[in-house]
């Protein structure tokens, strides 16, 4: 076999802000052509069902309608109505208790927690994916694809945030992290691989779990700028991708919400208007 540079590598960001990468000018990130890219066809703007579409270029309306079905009781993340007696107990319930009652009750009635129920629901589908067209594909878990049993683990730290406050998490987060870069690094060093898709959760988890201000979080992506720029230096006759499912919009006191809109950006000049056409540029290529 001839060992050479992958043909594709995309780099998944999950909750990279567009707004951020141009405020911050993060040139790297940037490419040579970055958009804004449109969430409109998602009723609910959450992980796993985003990165599944760009996998197999299509919305699983099934796991769709689970979502909208829990956010008319979380209120969270959707352009769904909540329903009015949810609303009110959001509002008056201290946010422990509210937690509580939804974990105890909700949870079960729905049949389980949805990110992790989903995070793999591509494989309970026999759905096809744009990597299944590649002879020697790499990736390190995509949510809505394989990424169930990272999905635990992360749970675990979760669990304790509430209780135990944040730090234990962040800790694992940026050794999550830093543990990715050293896989993606050792794969493109193989030259094993037609494509790469790379996933990291480090932006969207710190801005939800960490307590963290926009400006704190600005260490993250000049770290995750000089990534992108070392992979375009290490493959520069690949064609780079990076992409993200939603951007984080800042509320105040440390609450972040998805914002409306997801990032991309390639360096080659093309662009895309939705998550699944990501789908569609791969396998034309
Ligand atoms: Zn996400």
């Amino acid at each position: 076999m001839v060992k050479k540079n992958p043909k594709i590598i995309i780099l998944g960001i999950d909750g990279l802000e567009y707004n951020f990468v141009k405020e911050w000018k993060l040139s790297n990130i940037q490419q040579k052509k970055y958009c804004e890219v449109d969430l409109s066809d998602y009723k609910v703007i959450v992980t796993p069902p985003i990165w599944g579409s760009m996998l197999t270029g299509s919305i699983n309306q099934e796991v769709m309608d689970q979502w909208i079905k829990r956010s008319s009781i979380t209120g969270d993340e959707s352009a769904v109505n909540q329903v009015w007696w949810a609303r009110l107990g959001n509002k008056i319930l201290p946010k422990k208790v509210s937690f509580w009652i939804w974990k105890r009750f909700f949870v079960p009635k729905m049949g389980g927690n949805l990110f992790e129920e989903t995070s793999d629901y591509i494989k309970q589908y026999s759905e096809r994916i744009f990597l299944d067209s590649f002879d020697q594909p790499w990736n390190n878990g995509i949510p809505g694809y394989n990424r169930r049993e990272q999905f635990l683990e992360e749970k675990e730290y979760q669990n304790k945030v509430f209780d135990e406050g944040w730090e234990e998490f962040h800790k694992y987060l940026v050794n999550d992290y830093n543990e990715s870069v050293k896989q993606l690094y050792d794969c493109i060093e193989r030259k094993e691989n037609d494509i790469i898709f790379w996933y990291t959760k480090l932006v969207d988890s710190i801005c939800h779990f960490c307590k963290i201000k926009p400006i704190d979080l600005m260490k993250y992506y000049l770290q995750l700028n000089q990534l992108v720029g070392s992979v375009q230096q290490k493959c520069p006759d690949s064609t780079i991708y990076v992409i993200s499912d939603h951007g984080m919009k800042y509320e105040k006191n440390a609450v972040w919400w998805h914002s409306d809109h997801a990032f991309f950006s390639s360096n080659n000049g093309e662009i895309i208007s939705k998550p699944t056409d990501l789908y569609n540029i791969v396998l034309k290529k």
